[in-house]
């Protein structure tokens, strides 16, 4: 239903109790709307890990 539709489309996610863990980086964890693997990037601010080598830094 249209209450179920996360924050996910706009990479806002919220992670799963017992899947975050300390990486050693910071937090990490999964999103327990859609599943993906997420970062914490400030309190209460989780957003999709990125995986994906960066060529560029911007
Ligand atoms: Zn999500």
């Amino acid at each position: 239903m249209a209450l179920s539709i996360p924050l996910c489309l706009f990479n806002r996610h919220r992670p799963k109790r017992g899947t975050v863990a300390w990486d050693g980086d910071g937090y990490a964890g999964r999103c327990r709307h859609c599943g993906v693997d997420i970062v914490r990037r400030s309190r209460r601010l989780w957003r999709r890990a990125d995986t994906a080598p960066k060529n560029s830094s911007d």
